[in-house]
């Protein structure tokens, strides 16, 4: 996970206007470390600020997104899952069992993909990679 983003302040940067219940999103956003969806936000925006609906969480994760401050992830199980834009790439592995999802960087990987673009007559600017998979540690 890349250190804490302070989202707050990437608005600030961008110039979004930030209302009192937007800040609260922006901080819920901040500390998350597990790539909510919107109801799983709203929930923690909500204990923060009961006031919060979700039609506002799903209002300004949307504004945030097209700012280009939030990724928007859909991990094959139809929500679309959020996380603060990453300063540096990483991939994620889905455990399909639990939901669980796991951040990893792989270097060969990167460098493959370059490659398999540069033989295609292209240059590499981004990349979206998921791992489905199931515990290979299974009780016995
Ligand atoms: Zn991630």
């Amino acid at each position: 996970m890349p250190g804490k983003i302070d989202i707050e302040q990437l608005c600030a940067d961008k110039g979004l206007r930030i209302t009192e219940q937007r800040r609260v999103i922006a901080r819920v956003l901040s500390d998350a470390e597990d790539h909510p969806d919107v109801e799983l936000l709203h929930q923690r925006a909500a204990a923060i600020d009961p006031g919060i609906s979700i039609a506002t969480v799903y209002r300004t994760v949307r504004l945030f997104e097209d700012a280009g401050i939030l990724e928007r992830h859909d991990f094959g199980d139809g929500r679309a899952r959020y996380e603060a834009a990453p300063e540096t790439h990483h991939d994620h592995l889905i455990n399909v069992e639990t939901g669980e999802v796991i951040e990893f960087v792989d270097r060969d990987l990167e460098e493959l993909q370059r490659r398999i673009a540069e033989k295609l007559g292209f240059r590499l600017v981004d990349h979206r990679l998921e791992l489905y998979g199931v515990s290979a540690q299974r009780p016995k």
